[in-house]
């Protein structure tokens, strides 16, 4: 065994879940686990927000994981985030001013919305009358807190009778998934709203094959979901927001009008990946050999949605971290023992199935695609196979 030192698992991401089940393959005295909130299984998230689960449904609590994890060997929770490390003296950094000496260090810390997101500006250079009306709240897809709490203030307004006018920007797989959701959510109220979806591009889901796209353009009507193409969010003014055409920036900004503001417009890795002074791959995480370690420090590795392949890029799937998993799990075991480290070969393609709110799903895997009520109980039932091992 190389130490006596904790091995500190950051993060309560897919991945790390499948190491605390198999705690017992680690060769180490101590496993200390840092997380500051809970796993929310973002699969689920959209469902959440539409009414379809409840949040507590969505997570798991890191308590007791480590309860179970335990039967396995020694394992301490931490409520902490890591704001850094010492890749000198090899500890890890925590906020609450912490320091913690280490034998190594996985991380599987997720992701956030894009920072760029939070551009704000009261002048909406359209007219001094607007000047008395706020700003619409801005709510992110990650984390999924938000998109409970979202659905909290509009269940109270749904309530009360009031309308909402819904704006999403983003048609990406949650983008799309969003929009629906709150489509869903205001019928469960029997409540009037508009939703909104904007895109930059002409078609939503543009990996998707061209068939699926069309499909979704024309349930996106059927579900009263205005469609929005080939234009930018530029930023949130009073009552609304500011979009640009993407054909021509320099046009005048269109207004939208908008109660609530929901931002699916990418992922990029959390601010501290970038402050461990280790090699990132800029926009897209800590930079990792197929091995799953820093291509710098041998006791650092990552799964995940933070760490970027140096050999593979890879869209930010939790079925990506879930596939590192066992690797992952041998990777740590053979490095404690001093043997040689196996590498993780992504699949090359991989099964994405959009929630759409009505019972309704989309499946698609490389070019083949299909839609329906089918979809949906196969997302549903792979959710559960996940989940349920953890419960
Ligand atoms: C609405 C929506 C729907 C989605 N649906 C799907 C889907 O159906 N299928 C799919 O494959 N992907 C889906 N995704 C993508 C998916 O969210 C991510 O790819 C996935 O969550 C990444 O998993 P992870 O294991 O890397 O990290 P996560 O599961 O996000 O876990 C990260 C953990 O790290 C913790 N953490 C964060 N910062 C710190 C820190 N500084 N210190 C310590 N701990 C920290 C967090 O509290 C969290 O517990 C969806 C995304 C969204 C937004």
């Amino acid at each position: 065994m190389r130490s006596t030192l904790p091995l500190a698992l950051i993060g309560a991401g897919h991945a790390h879940l499948h190491l605390l089940a198999n705690r017992h393959r680690l060769p180490v005295g101590k496993v200390v686990v840092v997380e500051p909130g809970g796993f929310w299984y973002s699969g689920m998230a959209s469902g959440v927000l539409g009414g379809q689960y409840q949040s507590a449904d969505d997570r798991l609590e890191p308590a007791r994981l480590v309860r179970q994890a335990r039967k396995g060997g020694d394992v301490q929770l931490i409520r902490a985030r890591l704001t850094g490390l010492d890749t000198h003296s090899r500890e890890i950094l925590l906020d609450k001013g912490q320091r913690l000496a280490v034998s190594a260090v996985s991380l599987n810390v997720g992701s956030r919305t894009l920072p760029d997101a939070f551009s704000t500006n009261e002048d909406n250079g359209i007219t001094g009358t607007l000047t008395e009306v706020p700003i619409p709240p801005l709510w992110t897809v990650k984390p999924i807190t938000s998109l409970v709490k979202l659905r909290q203030q509009l269940t109270t307004t749904f309530a009360q009778g009031h309308a909402a006018r819904l704006v999403v920007i983003g048609a990406g797989a949650s983008g799309i998934e969003i929009a629906c959701n709150l489509r869903a959510l205001a019928e469960r109220h029997g409540a009037p709203a508009s939703v909104s979806l904007v895109s930059r591009s002409t078609e939503p889901l543009p990996d998707a094959p061209s068939g699926a796209s069309r499909w979704l353009i024309r349930h996106l009507r059927k579900r009263g979901i205005e469609w929005l193409d080939s234009r930018s969010f530029q930023r949130r003014v009073a009552g609304g927001v500011l979009l640009s055409t993407v054909a021509d920036d320099a046009s005048k900004p269109e207004y939208v009008e908008a109660d609530h503001v929901i931002m699916a417009s990418g992922l990029a890795p959390p601010k501290v990946i970038a402050e461990l002074g280790l090699p990132v791959i800029e926009g897209r995480g800590l930079a990792i050999k197929d091995t799953l370690q820093s291509t710098a420090a041998e006791w650092v590795f990552a799964a995940g949605d933070c760490a970027a392949m140096i050999n593979h890029p890879l869209p930010r799937l939790g079925v990506y971290g879930v596939r590192q998993a066992p690797i992952l799990l041998d990777n740590l075991a053979a490095w404690y023992a001093h043997q040689p480290l196996s590498h993780y070969q992504p699949q090359p393609q991989a099964l994405t199935i959009l929630n759409l709110g009505n019972g309704m799903g989309l499946a698609v895997r490389g070019r083949s695609w299909f839609a329906g009520r089918l979809a949906m109980k196969a997302k549903q039932w792979l959710d559960r196979r996940f989940l349920d091992p953890f419960r």
